[in-house]
């Protein structure tokens, strides 16, 4: 196409808050067989409530404080989320020492003496050498160790955003075959939200670098990949078209990618892949 048209999809596109970095990508868009997404934040609004404390051994408030001591040197979401169940139910969150993140698994630190180890079960299994209890089906456990002894999980549940499932079958509409779902949560609640809305293909239980794997072994190609930020990065920069999404979304994850939605609606990532036929005049 001729740059006059790069030019009127770029802009059409950054009227509708997408801001596409260079012209290639409105190609890419306009062609993408396979998309992929991060569950949180991207088809979930990002925004998980802690709905259970299930402790052992000690009590539940004393389990929600010395996690939420930890959490609030996370920026995760799931972070935030127990560290405001905590202030709400039990009160002022203690600070920590020595605090380490793990990213995509969990944080490490040190309460009053006590070291508190709190994230996924690969996480718990690996900082103390326990197995963490299975956790809840359909909802995130956040699993707490304290001085090496398993002391329970925190269930979070976040909720499907009301435009994921009509994204879904917009791409589809536009050409795209697969929609996938890349997250490093667990089966149960992947499989619940990949259902819901209505993703083909679920991979659960991954590392960051899995989901780099999964983007480049992508049979069908071009991939595009939508993520929200938070240690997406690496994931956005191995797609044929990164996608970060949200004013929230990490700066690391915006330099990385090829395109960037501007508000919080995953809607314009179909929208995008549309924008980009119009303007390439790829046939549907
Ligand atoms: P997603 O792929 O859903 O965006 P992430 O890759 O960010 O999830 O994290 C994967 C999993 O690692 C989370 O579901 C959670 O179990 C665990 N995790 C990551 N960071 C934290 C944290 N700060 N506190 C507790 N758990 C965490
Ligand atoms: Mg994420």
């Amino acid at each position: 196409a001729a740059p006059v048209a790069f030019m009127g999809g770029m802009s059409r596109s950054a009227r509708a808050g997408i801001i596409v970095k260079s012209s290639g990508m409105l190609e890419q868009l306009a062609r993408a067989r396979t998309a992929a997404f991060d569950k949180t934040g991207t088809l979930t609004y990002g925004q998980p409530r802690v709905t259970e404390v299930h402790a052992q051994g000690m009590g539940a408030d004393e389990v929600l404080l010395l996690a939420a001591a930890v959490e609030q040197y996370s920026a995760h979401p799931l972070a935030d989320a127990v560290v405001e169940r905590a202030r709400q139910d039990v009160g002022e969150v203690p600070s920590a020492e020595d605090v380490t993140e793990v990213p995509a698994h969990g944080m490490r630190g040190v309460v009053s003496g006590r070291v508190v180890v709190v994230g996924n079960a690969r996480h718990i299994a690996r900082e103390t050498g326990r197995e963490a209890l299975a956790g809840p089906e359909a909802a995130t456990a956040v699993h707490v160790a304290i001085d090496g002894r398993y002391v329970g999980y925190l269930a979070l549940a976040d909720e499907l955003r009301a435009e994921t499932r009509a994204t879904m079958a917009s791409l589809h509409r536009a050409g795209v075959r697969t929609t996938m779902m890349l997250t490093g949560d667990g089966t149960g609640v992947a499989r619940h939200i990949a259902a819901r809305a209505g993703i083909d293909d679920v991979r659960a239980e991954l590392l960051p670098q899995d989901k780099v794997d999964a983007i480049r072994t992508a049979p069908l190609r071009p991939v595009m990949m939508v993520g929200d930020g938070v240690n997406d990065a690496p994931v956005l920069a191995a797609a044929d078209v990164g996608i970060a999404m949200g004013a929230r979304g990490s700066s690391a994850a915006s330099e990385s990618a090829d395109v960037v939605i501007t508000v919080d609606d995953l809607s314009r990532a179909a929208r995008a892949v549309h924008i980009g036929k119009r303007t390439m005049c790829v046939a549907w």
